[in-house]
Formats: structure tokens, C-alpha cells, sequence
């Protein structure tokens, strides 16, 4: 294989761990985030400390790589255009477009994919709060449209909620109302599509959170019925298909209790729930990820063990230590040099030695 250089934006944890990937097959990486502590930076061959916006600096990064991946959706997508001028972006500034706006993304999954998601509609006023929320008569979830992530920029409506009160709370009208969900659980599914149009998916499995973020997977995910894990992998390869992907993609579900899957959201990059794959998967997300930007041949994602992932969130991470000799764990920490409640520190894959 020939020497090459594979573009990270973001130097949060997926950049890192998707860096560590890359070296395992010689390829270096070079890596742009505008904070000089940015933990992937410890792992990079070359640092662009730089604003997103800055598009000359943009310009050097992305001509001194083969393709350049993303770690994050808030990029903004004029820089991602940019990059198109100099290199292979994978997934493509179209996808990143689709997955960074709610409402794009909701339109495109019923109309283009032809999947289910939660009932929605467009507020960009006070009327149309007032209407839609009138229209769905329940429960209901305020959500921004943009910059939206763990639960931030949501806000759940019920008949009791003072809707004068919560616009003016959430200060933006690029908003979209949803039905709340009744789900009996949270799944998600991650697929790899190369340039070719070859599909590689990796086990449905089951998310739980706390106050709004990822605490577990538990993959695969436990009882799940042959029907829904194949109603999940359909649902996968149609937006996969459609999009046109090259690259990682992480499709969020609510199961229901009639069986049905609707889409919450989806992401154009390794996911937190796809952690586990690193100790239950053949090839995981990260390499994935790799070989699919790189143009490599799509790696085997059949699971060796089942994996309970935790997820260690801001002083959580005290407890790594006591589960780095144990040999059904295995310990990653993310080298963020300050704890913050609410972050994400480093995870463990606690492995069962059967499947
Ligand atoms: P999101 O940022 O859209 O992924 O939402 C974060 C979390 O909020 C999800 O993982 C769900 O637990 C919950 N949530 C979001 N939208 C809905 C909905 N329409 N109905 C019920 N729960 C939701």
C-alpha cells in the first residue's frame, strides 16, 4: 500500500480514534480543529489549528491530503465545499448538508428514502408553533433545527406547556415540532458504503442515556426479533443508497412496540455507539471509516463478542482504572486534559467471551 494521507476535521475523540485506525494501516493523518487541545492532536503526524471558517487554511489542509473525513456535522458547509475543490470529502458536503438540518434531513428520509420518522413540522414562527403544536395534540418535542446534539436545543411540550413562554426559551425560529415518540427502546445501525456501492453493516444494538447522552450499547441489542433486525438493515441501505454514500453512516431508531422503526436521526461518521465495535467486531467503525474515505476495500464487520460499551461522562472517568487488569474489559481513554461535567472522558467495552 502506498503512503497516504488521510484528512481528519475535528479533533475530538472519533478523530482520535479514527487517527489510531488509520496508523494500523500506515496511513498518516492530519488533523483540523481550532482548539490547540483538541485530543486527536496527541495522534496526528500534522496539527491545522485553525478556525472552520478559515477557508485559506482550509485550502493548505485539504491539498495536502489524499480524502478527508469529518467527525462532527457543525462544520460550516461552505468550507466543506472548499475542501471538494482539493480533495475527496467522504461523505460528500450533499450528505453533510442532509444530516446538519433537521428539517432537511426529516424531508429527505420520507421523501427521498422512503423511511419513517416521527411526525414533524416546520416552525419558523409563533403561528406555526401554535398550529403544529394543535395538530399533534399530545406530547411533543421542540427541537432546533441546526446545532442540536445530547439533547441540546430540545424541549419537550406537553397540554400544561405555556407555548409563549418556550418560544421566546428557545430563541431561534428555524425550529421543527415532532410527536413524542412512545418507544419501547432507542436502537441505532451503522453501515459502510464504498465507491463502489459495496455495503458492509455492522449488528443493530440497543442505546440507553442519561440526562440526554449516550451512558450504554449493548450490542447486539438483546431479544431483538430477526424481523426487526432486518427491517433495520433495509432501513440502513435505502438511505445509505440514496444519499449516495461513501463513507460511515449511523442510523438512530425508536422501536415500538407494534414492531415498527421509525428514524430518529442520522450521522455521517463514526458514532459513540458504534465504541463497542472496537473489541466485538472484526473490522470496527474507526478502520471502516479508513477504508471507505481511503478507497480501501470494506473491512468484515461480523461481531466476535458481545460488548456492553459504557460510557465514562465527566468524573465517571476515576473509575477506568480499576477495570484496566480486567481481562473482560477493556479500557479507552480519550487524553482530554480537563474533566467536565458532561463529557465525554473514554469509554469501556466490558466483553463477553461468548455470543
Ligand atoms: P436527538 O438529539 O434528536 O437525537 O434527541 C436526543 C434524545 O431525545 C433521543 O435519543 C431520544 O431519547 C429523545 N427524543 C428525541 N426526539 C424524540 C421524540 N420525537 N420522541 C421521543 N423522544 C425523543
Amino acid at each position: 500500500m502506498k503512503n497516504k494521507i488521510l484528512g481528519i476535521i475535528g479533533g475530538g475523540q472519533l478523530g482520535r480514534m479514527t487517527a489510531l485506525a488509520a496508523a494500523k494501516y500506515g496511513i498518516e493523518c492530519h488533523i483540523f480543529d481550532p482548539d490547540h487541545n483538541a485530543p486527536a492532536f496527541q495522534v496526528c503526524s500534522k496539527s491545522f489549528i485553525n478556525d472552520y471558517e478559515d477557508l485559506k487554511a482550509i485550502e493548505e489542509f485539504s491539498s495536502g491530503v489524499d480524502a478527508v473525513l469529518y467527525e462532527f456535522e457543525n462544520i460550516p458547509l461552505t468550507s466543506a465545499k472548499y475542501i471538494e475543490k482539493f480533495c475527496l470529502l467522504r461523505p460528500s458536503s450533499f450528505i453533510l448538508s442532509v444530516s446538519q438540518d433537521r428539517l432537511i434531513e426529516k424531508n429527505f428520509l420520507w421523501d427521498k428514502a422512503k423511511v419513517k420518522t416521527a411526525q414533524f413540522y416546520k416552525c419558523s414562527s409563533y403561528e406555526d408553533l401554535e398550529n403544529s403544536f394543535h395538530e399533534i395534540k399530545g406530547l411533543s418535542v421542540l427541537k432546533t433545527r441546526r446545532f442540536g446534539y445530547d439533547g441540546k436545543g430540545q424541549i419537550k411540550l406537553d397540554k400544561h406547556s405555556n407555548l409563549k413562554e418556550v418560544w421566546e426559551t428557545i430563541g431561534s425560529d428555524e425550529l421543527i415540532l415532532e410527536e413524542f415518540v412512545p418507544f419501547k427502546r432507542e436502537l441505532s445501525i451503522i453501515i459502510a458504503r464504498d465507491d463502489q456501492g459495496n455495503v458492509k453493516l455492522y449488528e443493530t444494538v440497543e442505546n440507553k442515556h442519561k440526562n440526554h447522552i449516550l451512558d450504554q450499547t449493548i450490542a447486539p441489542a438483546p431479544n431483538i426479533s430477526n424481523d426487526t433486525k432486518s427491517k433495520a438493515k433495509s432501513i440502513a441501505i435505502k438511505i445509505a443508497t440514496e444519499l449516495d454514500l461513501i463513507g460511515l453512516l449511523a442510523i438512530e431508531l425508536f422501536e415500538l412496540n407494534n414492531g415498527e422503526l421509525l428514524v430518529n436521526e442520522i450521522a455521517p461518521r463514526p458514532h459513540n455507539s458504534g465504541h463497542w465495535t472496537m473489541d466485538g467486531c472484526i473490522t470496527d467503525q474507526f478502520e471502516q471509516a479508513v477504508r471507505a474515505t481511503m478507497g480501501m476495500e470494506l473491512g468484515n464487520t461480523e461481531i466476535i463478542f458481545s460488548v456492553v460499551m459504557q460510557n465514562l461522562i465527566g468524573e465517571d472517568i476515576t473509575i477506568a482504572d480499576k477495570y484496566i487488569n480486567d481481562s473482560n474489559s477493556r479500557v479507552h481513554i480519550y487524553g482530554k486534559k480537563e474533566v467536565r461535567p458532561g463529557r465525554k472522558m473514554g469509554h469501556i467495552n466490558h466483553i463477553k467471551f461468548e455470543i
